[in-house]
């Protein structure tokens, strides 16, 4: 086993009040995770479908799963009976699909809108002129809006990663103000999910309440294994 709980109890201390943090839990096994939850954590971030799917099935069931990957239509399927929160919508499309998997599962699943903040061409997310066409969400009855989410530029240039973030909240305080406008039901912003763990001190003081961390707790993955 390779948690480290000195560093867990030390990041907890320093989020306390301000952000939530997420154990992002991807390729580690079981018994790491359940050595975190048996010290109280209860959020759990996971990136693959079919990994999150198995470990559901076998974890406590008040562990609340944040699926924070990539995620394909043709799978939210497998993940609607449960999953607590979708970071990483990128379209409205994926958005229409989560919304028809809800109904089916007679739940309404929370999202947060991945925005595009790095530089770099590889993320995925909103481009922000798309966010124009969020009025049309009232129109979907089971999914509920609850923040934006984003990810930094991959690089050791803290005053770019610095930049990103706090575009990142200007647009989230953006959207707030025209929340209320809008009065959709299900459209209510309060999380703002930044920061990992080479970047999430900057995350916070820019405006980050809920934070990603998985090597720095984990250890660093190994995806050969
Ligand atoms: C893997 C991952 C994380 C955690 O990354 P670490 O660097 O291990 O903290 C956070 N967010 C997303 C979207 C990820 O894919």
């Amino acid at each position: 086993m390779s948690v480290n709980t000195e560093k867990y109890k030390e990041i907890l201390a320093e989020l306390e009040g301000k952000a939530t943090l997420i154990a992002v839990s991807k390729t580690k096994p079981i018994e790491d995770i359940q050595a975190l939850y048996d010290l109280s954590q209860r959020d759990f971030g996971e990136n693959y479908v079919q990994e999150l799917v198995d470990k559901a099935a076998t974890l406590p069931k008040d562990i609340r799963w944040h699926f924070i990957g990539h995620l394909q239509s043709n799978k939210v399927k497998y993940i609607a009976p449960f999953v607590h929160l979708i970071h990483g919508v990128d379209s409205f499309n994926l958005l229409k699909e989560i919304n028809k998997q809800a109904a089916k599962n007679d739940r309404v699943i929370d999202c947060l809108l991945q925005i595009h903040i790095a530089q770099e061409e590889t993320k995925f997310g909103f481009g922000i002129h798309e966010l124009d066409g969020l009025h049309e969400l009232h129109e979907l009855k089971n999914i509920r809006i609850v923040g934006l989410m984003g990810m930094a530029s991959f690089t050791s240039d803290e005053t770019l990663i610095r930049k990103e973030f706090a575009y990142l909240k200007q647009l989230f305080d953006q959207l707030r103000t025209k929340n209320h406008e809008l009065r959709t039901k299900n459209y209510e912003l309060t999380t703002l999910s930044s920061g990992m763990s080479s970047d999430y001190k900057i995350a916070l003081e820019e405006g980050s309440n809920m934070v990603r961390i998985g090597s720095l707790l984990f250890g660093e993955r190994n995806y050969n294994k």
